[in-house]
């Protein structure tokens, strides 16, 4: 199993925000801001790339999910970044598809 496979199936320990059936949020070890929360679909998928069309609507259940976390971690108003890393130019690090959730400072565009 994966490290995020291992995370959503509480073998591996984190700060878990938000479970149920189908994701799970938890904060990023590693905080590039103030808030810095992952969500993952608990069914292992790779990457956007390797993403089936039957496997579409949990992206769309991820962002929402996201958003809520936004708004209940305090950030909803002063704005916040949902980013997707996929593949080696990206910087995806771990290959188990994730939405970062990063708030709570002002950031830059261009991303780096
Ligand atoms: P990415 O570089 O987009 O693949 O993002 C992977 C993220 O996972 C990085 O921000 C890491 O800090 C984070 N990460 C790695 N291992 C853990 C862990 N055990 N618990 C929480 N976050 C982690």
């Amino acid at each position: 199993m994966c490290l995020f496979c291992r995370i959503s199936a509480r073998e591996i320990s984190a700060d878990i925000v938000f479970q149920d059936d189908r994701i799970t949020a938890f904060r990023d070890i590693n905080p590039q801001a103030p808030v810095h929360i992952l969500v993952i679909p608990n069914e292992h998928i790779p990457s956007l790339v390797d993403m089936k069309p039957e496997q579409e609507g949990i992206v769309g259940y991820m962002v929402r999910a996201a958003t809520v976390l936004a708004e209940r971690e305090g950030v909803a108003q002063s704005g916040f970044r949902l980013v997707i890393n996929t593949g080696p130019n990206a910087g995806q690090s771990v290959d188990h598809i994730h939405i970062h959730l990063l708030g709570g400072r002002p950031m830059q565009w261009p991303p780096g």
